[in-house]
């Protein structure tokens, strides 16, 4: 198994408040972690981490072993390289809680936007954003507008946008809290697909049921640190911490 992000004493504060406290996690290639927690832990800083929309104070993310823009204790910052971000971000997708659907864009438009605005040809991109849509099972609305689509709709144009990159890493942030109820489960089923293809997934939810059946590691975070990290079966059917359980008991 090869290693495809390893986060090390991940550390970040915003203004005198701590929102991660030196997170450590490794994410195998080909894996699905999912991370729990209550609101306002840092799971959401963390994944920007990741994507480098947020910098760390401390400690760093390395993807397939690349390190950039590191700072070192806080004291020493390597030059942060605007290029090898942009190339590195390329290659992780994101998908918002809120899905972030360019409403003025038709559905093909958005998942090919990034691609063509990349270089590649109008052409093929539109076709490589048919198969996508294909893919989330949205053939058919491709000409349509963002606002005359469902949540579950809009999350899965979402999902086919961050596909359009290929890339090896998927954050999702709390893909479904945003969706009524009846629609959370045609989401989780997208995502439930790309953990079939052997993509590497990151995904932030509530969903324990989605964490027990898909997820190779699940990852509770409390107050800026993983209080506890194992396999399903470990955290959600026999947690080791009293948060743990707590919390568990709030989402079941
Ligand atoms: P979660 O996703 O677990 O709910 P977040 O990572 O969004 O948690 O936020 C963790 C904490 O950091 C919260 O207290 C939040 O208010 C704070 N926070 C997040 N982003 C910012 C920001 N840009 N500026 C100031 N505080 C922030
Ligand atoms: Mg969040």
């Amino acid at each position: 198994m090869s290693i495809a992000i390893e986060i090390h004493n991940a550390t970040k504060s915003y203004g005198d408040k701590t929102v991660l406290k030196g997170v450590d996690l490794t994410v195998e290639a080909g894996t699905v972690t999912v991370i729990l927690g209550p609101s306002g832990s840092g799971k959401s800083t963390l994944l920007r981490a990741i994507n480098h929309l947020e910098q760390l104070d401390e400690g760093y993310v390395a993807l397939n072993g690349e390190l950039i823009g590191v700072r070192v204790q806080g004291d020493r910052l390597k030059e942060r390289r605007e290029k090898d971000i942009l190339r590195q971000r390329a290659k992780i997708g994101f998908v918002f809680q809120n899905f972030n659907l360019f409403s003025h864009l038709t559905v093909l438009d958005n998942v090919s936007e990034a691609p063509v605005s990349q270089g590649a040809k109008l052409k093929e991109a539109r076709e490589h954003a048919r198969g996508l849509l294909t893919r989330v099972g949205l053939a058919d609305k491709e000409s349509a507008y963002p606002r005359q689509l469902s949540g579950g709709q809009q999350q899965r144009v979402a999902i086919a946008r961050a596909l359009a990159l290929e890339p090896e890493v998927i954050l999702f942030d709390e893909p479904t809290s945003a969706l009524d109820p009846e629609l959370v489960g045609e989401v989780l089923q997208v995502i439930r697909g790309l953990a079939g293809l052997g993509k590497t997934l990151i995904v932030v939810t509530h969903e324990i049921g989605f964490a027990r059946e898909v997820a190779d590691q699940v990852v509770f975070v409390d107050g800026g640190v993983i209080v506890e990290q194992g396999s399903p079966a470990d955290v959600l059917s026999n947690p080791r911490h009293q948060r743990t359980r707590d919390f568990l008991d709030k989402v079941l």
